[in-house]
């Protein structure tokens, strides 16, 4: 019988090794950068281009290889760090497995120069493919370049599923953040398409937080230090009140080694109770230490994942550990006299008025379903409406008119429907707005009904390129990292149609002299950092979907909050722009804006 199993050819192996190690230009940036770490480099430089599209170029200055030492570490599980299975639970180095060159050097070209520091000249090897192309000796530096081009050349369908450059840059600066966060003793510099994102000289942890993340993180940062027989805690923790919707500035370190890990993350976010504005998170810099022993690093090809010996223990050194920063730095409510003001007006206060038990709006219940029916847990007007014209017969009416009537008539059909509202609306619980109709009454949250006038005015403002704009007497200064400079170049011009207006930009700042005329000027901090934070894990590909997510987010902040009190004009005029609206039963998020209740539904209740 003909043999059926054969084994695969080293190219190949290495091909489906790389699926697992190389997923992206970032990955590679990854392994090379990691590498020179564990080469002992002082100076570490990444040179970009196009995304790692077209390059990516680690230059070190570290131990470098010898020729043969160069040649064979492009072999499949050819490393230097390990020798024995022993080994594994004693890793002090980033890579262990040696499999990232090999990976790499399967499917990009690839140019390594090396040169230790006892050999007179270095070694060049060029590698297409897993086919070494040559090997010759070369003029170089002590320490080693390797630049990989062309990624994914021979995997076209890997190549076609990249993402757009502003989303692989992305995921480049996350590792190169990583990595430098992590030793701040070393200098690293990042250059992408010949400009300098990053110049980071010899620091402390402090000053390296900063570098990376902006000048304005300095103050914002709480010490944490804590040495236990298990592990030893030190790094920094932001201040509840700079807390971030986006989960951006948390990074976690296990022996100097990026990780993720929820269930730590728990222990932290739990640390800061009662602290955090709803749907916050807080910023953190920590670094664990631990013995190598306790831990397993080796369940994941990336090692992001790691396993301890003892996590519950970890869990509870961990939490006291920041409580305990929090309380020393008096950012805790412990100590009441001193309370931080901006507990005061917290958030989660504005947003939570006062209950009166009274009254029970059931958000589940549905005017047009049939009684049989069972009830859905989103109720949805959409479906049923076409079918049960009768009971919102104003409104669809309304509404069907308007689709094809021309502006002015829009306008006095608008005055006649608004005629046919039985009597003034009230507010109820500072968060409803109460409309008696004539055949029946309505239920409006506020804050969802402006949520979506202003979303369709903002959408409109971009498309259309032109909006209200107040110029500021104090231009604000807006400090920016690296991060949010990506994402502001993307969305600059949708900004400015909706009436920001921008002069100066630097790496670090852009200054605003002018906003829209919908939104206060104390409101402009918050409403950007939201904004950014909504971008921070995906770019999206298209101007299009850009447009709609800035307009959701811009919209969502800037849309009169639950708990504010209305005047009764006030409220009248959001009913009225409510219904002048393209969409005007969701939210742009898909949430119910209002609920009807017909006469028929009321009598019913009372049957
Ligand atoms: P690993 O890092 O897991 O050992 P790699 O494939 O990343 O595996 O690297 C293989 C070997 O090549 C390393 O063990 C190291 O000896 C050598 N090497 C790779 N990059 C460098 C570098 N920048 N400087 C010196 N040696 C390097
Ligand atoms: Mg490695």
């Amino acid at each position: 019988m003909k043999k059926r199993i054969q084994l695969l050819p080293d190219h190949v192996a290495n091909q489906i090794a790389a699926g697992e190690v190389v997923q992206r230009p970032a990955s590679v940036v990854k392994e090379l950068i990691e590498n020179a770490v564990d080469a002992n480099a002082k100076h570490i430089n990444l040179l970009v281009k196009d995304a790692g599209k077209t390059l990516v170029q680690v230059i070190d200055d570290g131990d470098g290889m010898t020729d043969t030492d160069a040649r064979l570490s492009f072999e499949r599980h050819a490393t230097s760090k390990i020798s024995k299975a022993e080994d594994l639970f004693k890793i002090h180095t980033k890579g262990f497995r040696g499999e990232a060159l090999a990976s790499i050097a399967a499917i990009a070209h690839l140019e390594m120069k090396s040169k230790t520091e006892d050999s007179e000249i270095g070694v060049q090897i060029n590698i297409e493919g897993s086919e070494v192309s040559q090997q010759i000796p070369t003029v170089t530096p002590t320490g080693t370049s390797i630049a990989v081009k062309n990624l994914f050349f021979n995997i076209p369908a890997r190549r076609n599923f990249l993402k757009s450059d502003s989303v692989e840059l992305k995921h480049i600066i996350d590792e190169f953040q990583r990595v430098a966060l992590a030793h701040p003793t070393i200098n690293f510099k990042m250059i992408h398409n010949g400009n300098e994102l990053f110049n980071l000289p010899t620091s402390n942890l402090r000053q390296r937080i900063v570098g990376i993340m902006g000048s304005k993180s300095n103050e914002k940062l709480v010490p944490v230090n804590e040495d236990t027989d298990l592990i030893k805690i030190r790094g920094f923790i932001g201040k509840p009140k700079y807390a971030k919707r986006s989960r951006g500035e948390q990074f976690f370190f296990v022996n100097n080694r990026y990780i993720k890990n929820n269930y730590l993350n728990h222990a932290i976010t739990n640390a800061y109770e009662g602290l955090l504005k709803e749907k916050t998170h807080p910023s953190y810099f920590l670094y664990l230490e631990i013995d190598s022993e306790r831990i397993d690093i080796n369940i994941h090809p990336t090692k992001t994942e790691i396993k301890f010996d003892d996590q519950h223990a970890i869990y509870s050194i961990l939490q006291s550990a920041i409580k305990h920063s929090l309380g020393q730095f008096n950012i805790a409510p412990v100590l009441d006299f001193e309370k931080d003001t901006s507990f005061e007006t917290s958030y989660q206060q504005h947003q939570s008025p006062i209950k009166i038990p009274e009254i029970e709006v059931d958000r589940d219940f549905n005017p047009f379903r049939d009684e049989n029916e069972k009830p859905t847990s989103q109720p949805s007007f959409q479906p049923e409406r076409k079918s049960n014209p009768k009971n919102w017969e104003d409104l669809y009416n309304f509404e069907s008119a308007i689709a094809d009537s021309t502006e002015s008539e829009q306008a006095n059909l608008f005055e006649e429907t608004q005629f046919k509202q039985a009597s003034k609306c009230f507010q109820m619980h500072k968060k409803y707005i109460v409309a008696p109709f004539k055949t029946g009454i309505l239920m409006m949250n506020q804050h969802r009904a402006h949520f979506r006038i202003l979303y369709e005015e903002l959408l409109k403002n971009i498309t259309e390129q032109h909006a209200a704009s107040q110029q500021l007497l104090f231009p604000l200064e807006l400090q920016l990292n690296v991060h949010s400079i990506e994402i502001f170049k993307e969305l600059k011009e949708a900004l400015e149609n909706t009436g920001f207006s921008f002069t100066k930009m630097t790496n670090q700042s852009v200054v605003i002299n002018g906003i829209p005329d919908m939104i206060q000027e104390s409101q402009v901090d918050q409403i950007i950092d939201e904004l950014f934070s909504e971008f921070e894990n995906e770019l999206p590909e298209t101007g299009f979907e850009s447009n709609t997510i800035l307009a959701k987010s811009l919209a969502k902040n800037m849309a009169i909050k639950n708990g504010v009190s209305l005047k009764e004009d006030e409220q009248q005029q959001l009913i009225n722009s409510l219904f002048f609206c393209k969409d005007f039963l969701q939210t742009p998020d898909d949430k119910q804006i209002f609920i009807n209740l017909s006469v028929d539904d009321i009598d019913k209740k009372f049957a």
